[in-house]
């Protein structure tokens, strides 16, 4: 799999703010509802760079061609068009600290990076195959941000072609098992793997993956962690993540199991057996 890395500024502006307003318990989301213009103009700005993507997210063709048009991709198709040259201005105006895109520190970063990526690539493929069913796409975009002092995390912007964020605060091998995070997101979704109906929980997907990386299940089988407890786990996400608290717990009995067969069969086709009919198995 090739990584193409991308540190375009407006890019990891836009990224940013997409991932600080996302979560639901996002602080910044709780903000909101007062007057932002007391939080300073990086607030102000941010929250209405939100606003407009989050109009782009609900519209017919949903946010796909803003990141397709920022990621230098298919630019014809949408560089000249009157949102973007609106966005593309509260973007400008947006005054955050930002690592210099072509400095030093990305550099190392991303030769790190790719580095060990290349380590540990035919291992994680084959986890990811065995437990998931998905093969690694040919290539995967990655758009990078670095900062210092400030909690990692990532989100998964395009499905098909496969394009990430992940912003971070320094290298660990773990970054790698993060980035896998994102790809299985991507991969879901192109994959149509769950079902996507108004009863179908939200946040499933993201309780199944986060079982698996980062800090867990792949993560001990590569090495990355001594050893994985996940009822300890289970509770430290189910507070970091009050949203998806449900899907965790409902999981926990499930993954337990599935834990001692890792591989043996993809964990969709271990959940449908247990009777979760969320999952589309006919792909696995
Ligand atoms: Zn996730």
């Amino acid at each position: 799999m090739e990584l193409v890395f991308n540190t375009n500024k407006y890019l990891r502006k836009l990224a940013s703010v997409w991932d600080l307003f996302g979560p639901p318990n996002s602080p910044a989301r709780l903000l909101r509802a007062y007057d932002a213009r007391f939080f300073g103009n990086p607030f102000y700005i941010s929250a209405q760079i939100y606003d407009e993507m989050q109009k782009m997210a609900q519209s017919r063709e949903g946010i796909r061609p803003l990141w397709f048009a920022f990621l230098d991709r298919n630019i014809s198709t949408s560089k000249s068009d009157k949102r973007f040259t609106s966005l593309t201005k509260l973007v400008a105006s947006l005054e955050i600290p930002m690592e210099d895109e072509n400095g030093v520190l990305f550099r190392r970063f991303i030769k790190t990076f790719k580095g060990d990526f290349e380590t540990y690539e035919k291992e994680s493929a084959m986890l990811v195959g065995k437990i998931f069913g998905f093969t690694f796409p040919e290539r995967l975009d990655v758009v990078l941000d670095l900062r210092g002092g400030v909690a990692r995390s990532g989100s998964s912007l395009i499905a098909d072609p496969p394009t990430i964020a992940m912003h971070l605060d320094k290298y660990e091998r773990s970054c790698i098992t993060l980035m896998l995070h994102e790809l299985l997101h991507a991969l879901v979704r192109k994959n149509k793997i769950i079902r996507s109906d108004k009863q179908t929980p939200r946040w499933l997907e993201d309780a199944v993956i986060e079982y698996f990386v980062p800090h867990a299940i792949i993560d001990e089988k590569l090495g990355f962690i001594d050893s994985f407890n996940i009822d300890e786990f289970e509770k430290e996400r189910e507070f970091a993540r009050p949203y998806a608290a449900e899907e965790f717990r409902r999981l926990l009995p499930h993954i337990k199991e599935y834990y001692k067969i890792c591989g043996k069969k993809t964990i969709w086709r271990f959940l449908e057996e247990k009777g979760f009919d969320t999952f589309r198995t006919n792909s696995s």
